[in-house]
């Protein structure tokens, strides 16, 4: 099977103009000409560095990710998909802080000039890119093995970026939208699955995730503590509890699975293990105190994202997760080896 999602549409510009060579020219072609205004950027892409205001009353949170061909994703994901998801996870660790985009960079290390794969990389990136209104201010471009590097930049209101360590005892814990259909995803890509609607929306879940940034940013006003969903919800959640130094009980059945997921874990040859702890979610995990659990209903609306209560924040440092008998699972072999293991 084909693991590419989209059919890889020839680019206009390849019949029009002679095939670039030099770094510059490749810059020049695919990325800065594709670079969106924004007001804060004074000087983008083609000086030695990028000059950008950063408003008076607001703090810049800076991350970066790295996407490795064969690590991060598999090599036969198509240009498009890649461009897609190697922002849209930078742009999800911006959601988990509550912070507004503001610009981002691409350091792009590729094995040789490949001009069909860089125009319809190019186009996604810029696509994504203008539908969360984040420019690309400036880069790197490399020969070696494909790799991807961005850096995002966003803005919060001073003192009100989302951290991993406010979580209270008492609070709820909540999620964003289903877990474990990307990793499900990955599952029938290895399987090498047959076509059919459901497996299309698993891998479109894989290869397109939709950072929750304006979830993100709702939730600055209730949550006391975020993190975004990449390695696994457990292993995410355990992050949040050591760097607040609490415990947690969560109600497995309440983990939100999507219809898909749901029938597809229904079958007796798909019954896989560690489905809620695989990671490449994306979605939020978040934690609120009990009295403003009430304002979430108007956030669901707004951000157009479903909202799950999974849970409780406890005293103590340990995770707990009950089935629902009330008996403790163990999650302690929930982790990427067990995952694809029949039982
Ligand atoms: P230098 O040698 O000073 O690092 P480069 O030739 O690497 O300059 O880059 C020239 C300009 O092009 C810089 O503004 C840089 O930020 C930008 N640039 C290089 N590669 C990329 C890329 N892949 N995407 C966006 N901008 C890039
Ligand atoms: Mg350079």
């Amino acid at each position: 099977m084909k693991a590419n999602l989209q059919s890889l549409k020839p680019h206009r510009k390849d019949k029009e103009t002679p095939v670039p060579d030099s770094e510059f020219e490749i810059i020049n072609r695919y990325f800065s000409s594709r670079a969106s205004d924004s007001e804060n950027i004074i000087l983008g892409i083609g000086d030695d560095a990028a000059v950008i205001s950063t408003p008076a009353d607001k703090q810049l949170v800076v991350s970066v990710d790295t996407l490795i061909s064969g690590v991060h994703f598999p090599s036969q994901t198509s240009a498009a998909d890649i461009a897609w998801k190697a922002l849209a996870v930078n742009l999800s660790d911006l959601a988990a802080m509550g912070a507004t985009p503001a610009w981002f960079t691409l350091a792009l290390s590729l094995p040789e000039v490949d001009h069909h794969w860089l125009a319809v990389f190019s186009d996604s990136l810029a696509e994504i890119s203008s539908i969360y209104r984040i420019p690309l201010v400036g880069g790197d471009t490399t020969r070696g093995a494909l790799s991807i590097t961005i850096q995002v930049a966003g803005h919060v209101p001073v003192g009100r970026a989302l951290l991993r360590s406010g979580a209270k005892v008492g609070d709820q814990i909540f999620v964003s939208g289903n877990i474990g259909d990307a990793a499900l995803g990955l599952y029938v890509l290895q399987q090498q699955s047959e076509r059919n609607e459901d497996i299309d929306y698993l891998l479109e879940c894989l290869n397109r995730p939709q950072p929750r940034i304006d979830l993100g940013q709702a939730l600055t006003e209730v949550a006391s503590a975020c993190i975004d969903i990449s390695d696994g919800l457990f292993a995410d959640l355990s992050h949040i509890l050591k760097a607040s130094g609490v415990g947690a009980q969560l109600q497995q059945d309440h983990i939100p699975l999507s219809e898909v997921a749901k029938r597809f874990l229904s079958d007796k040859e798909n019954r896989l293990t560690g489905i809620y702890n695989r990671g490449d979610d994306y979605e939020l995990c978040f934690c609120v105190p009990a009295e403003k659990c009430s304002q979430l209903y108007a956030i669901e609306k707004l951000s157009a994202c479903k909202l799950t209560c999974i849970g409780k924040i406890v005293t103590g440092n340990e995770l707990q997760v009950f089935d629902a008998q009330g008996k403790l699972v163990d999650i302690s072999h929930d982790n990427y080896d067990h995952f694809a293991e029949k039982i």
